[in-house]
């Protein structure tokens, strides 16, 4: 590991940590069942999970509507990130982004020559639809949206982005990356799945380390037409990529509709508390439509850092619209007692 990916990660100095809010993690996660799952799967995880991972996508398929060929697993949403950036991007594919924006995607399309065309978001940190839909051109590969947006922590209606997917995707296919959907306003009705299920050129991506706390499990999944998924399947690693445990634990808690509403509940009770706490100290906080939130900060963003993680609380910081940013992941109640106290002491 490198010097630069060891101070991102925070691996040194574990021990004195008292909120680790800097990886958008969902500490209410995984569910009772999920964890069942697991332990009953350790005596059997000498054997490839084959027929548990036809399982778990029949599962997927039946929860999202569409059929099974619709459905492209992954170990972590990364993973599916990584096969449509190479995809889209290899040969020159310029692929429209939001900035700031996720940027996996655009960093694997990079990485293989693609050429990223951003459009700046508005001046409450929201993407600019109607703008990326002018920047697509013939030369277009993809169109790449997160919603809600990572790392602002905004949204855009299901409307506004069923809208726009279904116009712009007659010019170019659009990947809905969907990590955050469910701590939308309108919950999984602002989901893209219904361009899908009507034929549209539309990739949705979904991940379960958000909303069924499994990041350190690792289980995503795309869900497109079956001549999209093939793009991209060439650069995945197909039915050797879940391991056992996180299957049987994705198959137990994918609709696991009590689990999920009490994951959003207990996430929105911390962001009350982060808001008392970022109104103490005068704080601007962007609304969250996520399980994080960003503020802008009045110092140089890695001062900010530091300065939290000797307090033991470690956030994430940005530069962007000439304004340093904090991320701050939401976490549990004592962890968001934590930060209010440091930030209080920091800024
Ligand atoms: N997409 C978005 C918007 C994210 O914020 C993240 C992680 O934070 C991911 C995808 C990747 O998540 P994972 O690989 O754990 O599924």
């Amino acid at each position: 590991m490198t010097d630069e990916e060891r101070a991102f990660y925070y691996f040194e100095g574990q021990e004195g940590v008292k909120a680790r809010l800097f990886a958008n993690e969902n500490p209410f996660g995984p569910s009772e069942k999920a964890i069942a799952a697991i332990t009953n799967s350790l005596k059997d995880s000498y054997m490839y999970p084959f027929d548990e991972r036809a399982e778990l996508q029949r599962k997927i398929a039946a929860y999202e509507g569409v059929s099974e060929d619709f459905i492209l697993l992954g170990s972590g949403s990364t993973q599916l990130l990584m096969a449509a950036g190479v995809a889209f991007g290899m040969k020159g594919g310029e692929i429209v982004i939001s900035h700031p924006t996720f940027d996996s995607l655009p960093k694997y399309a990079e990485g293989v020559g693609g050429k990223l065309v951003k459009v700046e978001v508005d001046s409450g940190l929201k993407q600019q639809l109607g703008k990326m839909a002018d920047a697509v051109n013939g030369k277009t590969s993809l169109v790449y949206t997160v919603n809600p947006m990572n790392p602002t922590g905004t949204q855009v209606s299901g409307k506004e982005m069923r809208d726009f997917c279904n116009s712009v995707s007659d010019k170019a296919p659009v990947f809905v990356d969907e990590a955050y959907i469910d701590y939308h306003p309108e919950g999984l009705k602002a989901s893209t799945i219904s361009c899908v299920q009507q034929g549209k050129n539309v990739i949705v991506c979904k991940t379960f380390s958000k909303v069924h706390g499994f990041a350190g499990l690792r289980v995503g999944y795309c869900v497109a037409k079956p001549d999209l998924l093939a793009k991209m399947k060439p650069f995945s690693t197909g039915g050797f990529d879940l391991s056992r445990p996180a299957v049987l634990a994705a198959t137990a808690s994918v609709d696991d509709k009590a689990f999920l509403s009490m994951s959003v509940q207990q996430t929105e009770e911390s962001k009350q508390l982060l808001y008392k706490g970022l109104k103490a100290v005068g704080a601007n906080v962007i609304p969250s439509f996520t399980n994080f939130a960003m503020f802008p900060i009045d110092m140089n963003g890695s001062t900010f850092l530091s300065r939290m993680k000797e307090k033991g609380v470690l956030v994430r910081s940005w530069n962007f619209k000439n304004q340093d940013w904090c991320r701050v992941s939401i976490g549990r109640k004592d962890e968001m007692e934590a930060f209010n106290k440091a930030l209080a002491q920091v800024v």
